[in-house]
């Protein structure tokens, strides 16, 4: 369906679908809300329009939701704010509300009822994806990943077996079965940051740990129809991602993107699939923490100031916030904290698909790929706007680093890697950004 149509009938089975599937913890995000507005202060982008915070912005599911639990907005909807959008423009707004939003979960800590409303958005993004609305770019990957054709296309295929080539020269024996460690890493990892996996290998070989990996990509990232909403598509590349572990039986899955894929290896594959992982998911920095802490690694000393930026997924949501930061410790004396740290960290402004289809990306996928986009009037303006807000949501982040006076700035999510790129450039900050595999790896003795 094209971003221009509006299609009221699908509506109804979208409601139908989004309502089965609110549990106790949804409802609980429903109900509860006081509009207290502390989730408010926090929101990356609430600086970027007052409608764009938390609750305004969970707003729509609300009105999807009220008129079934309710009886007055049953019976009175146009009093309480319970419809479903009755134009265009207001089906363009909703999406528009459901794309600011990263799902960093600052709502969620700074709520004292513990209101997660980046998970209500996420809600409305599966309600969206069945009203036909997922941006194109998205929708692209959604389905060359679902239906595994990922290296049907020339390009791609090139930045892939080029990385397969080098890590073959490394002498790894791939999907060989009952390895210690399996890491897993993706076609995305591969084409925006290279330095991360060529970082990992470099520390599954110097310590000599029993290891694997894939020859193909699983996934884009992990399934990336989780980030908009398609239930359909997620599932097809989660149970294929399920049963590839499984054939190899390893273990340990080791990560080196820290970004959503982290929590999604973690916490929504076993939900999914409905089984207990026979193995545990960890970051690379964990296996470089154990080593070090058992004297197998040294380090270089870094002479530059370094700061440490922590995914929203790998730390705040994941827990992995004081460990990057022991093993920085000991490769840069000069390791200087951000201003927000920890669970409070601030969100790069980039998560949750939007770093991923605003038009700077756009242009670096057409030309990784050789295809043209085909973006309709109405979504290049939704996508304009995205990436101008994008950029205001990332500015705190940006000035924290500013303020830092680091030169060099470590992260682990391929996501925060990209957006910080765009956000310090268009803000004039001069830094160079490093994911962390590829800084500790540099650093190796
Ligand atoms: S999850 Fe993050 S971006 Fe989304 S509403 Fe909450 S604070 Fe805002
Ligand atoms: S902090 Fe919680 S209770 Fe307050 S407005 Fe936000 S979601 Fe509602």
């Amino acid at each position: 369906m094209s971003w221009e149509e509006f299609k009221p009938e699908s509506f109804k089975s979208a409601e139908t679908y989004t309502l089965k599937h609110l549990d106790a913890v949804m409802l609980h995000f429903f109900e509860d809300c006081v509009n207290c507005g502390l989730c408010e202060v926090n929101c990356p982008y609430t600086a970027a329009g007052e409608e764009y915070g938390p609750v305004e912005k969970a707003e729509p599911l609300r009105r999807i939701y009220r008129p079934h639990a309710q009886i007055l907005p049953k019976l009175f909807p146009w009093l309480f704010g319970a419809n479903s959008p009755k134009s265009k423009e207001e089906l363009d707004k909703w999406v528009e509300k459901a794309y600011r939003c990263t799902n960093c979960g600052l709502c969620y800590v700074t709520c004292p009822f513990g209101i997660h409303s980046g998970e209500m958005i996420k809600v409305l993004r599966s309600y969206l994806a069945r009203t036909g609305r997922i941006p194109t770019l998205l929708k692209m990957m959604i389905d060359t990943e679902a239906s595994n054709t990922l290296l049907e296309n020339e390009g791609l295929r090139k930045v892939w077996e080029g990385m397969i080539d080098r890590i073959k020269a490394e002498g790894v024996e791939f999907n060989k079965k009952n390895t210690k460690y399996l890491y897993l890493t993706s076609l995305a990892e591969v084409m925006m940051t290279p330095g991360s996996v060529l970082g990992a290998v470099k520390f599954f070989k110097k310590l000599n740990l029993d290891w694997t990996m894939p020859d193909k990509p699983l996934s884009m990232r992990a399934p990336i129809g989780s980030l908009a909403g398609d239930d359909e598509a997620t599932t097809i590349v989660a149970r294929r991602i399920h049963e590839y572990i499984k054939e190899i039986n390893p273990e340990y899955v080791v990560l080196s993107d820290g970004g959503y894929p982290y929590t999604f290896f973690r916490f929504d594959l076993p939900r999914i699939v409905g089984e207990k992982p026979s193995y545990k998911v960890i970051h690379i920095v964990e296996l470089v923490g154990e080593a070090l802490r058992e004297g197998r690694l040294k380090f270089k000393n870094a002479e530059e100031k370094v700061t440490w930026h922590s995914p929203c997924k790998m730390g705040r949501i994941g827990g992995l916030i004081d460990e990057p930061v022991e093993v920085l410790s000991k490769v840069s004396s000069n390791l200087v904290k951000l201003k927000s740290h920890g669970v409070f960290s601030k969100c790069c402004g980039g998560g949750g698909s939007i770093a991923c289809i605003v038009p700077p990306t756009q242009q670096v996928m057409e030309k990784v790929m050789g295809v043209s986009i085909p973006i309709t009037g109405s979504e290049k303006v939704f996508l304009d706007k995205l990436y101008r807000d994008m950029l205001v949501a990332g500015k705190a982040k940006v000035d924290e680093i500013r303020e830092s006076g680091a030169s060099t700035v470590v992260t682990a999510c391929i996501g925060c890697f990209h957006t910080m790129g765009m956000t310090t450039q268009a803000f004039g900050v001069n830094v160079k950004l490093k994911m962390l595999s590829e800084f500790l790896a540099e650093n190796l003795e």
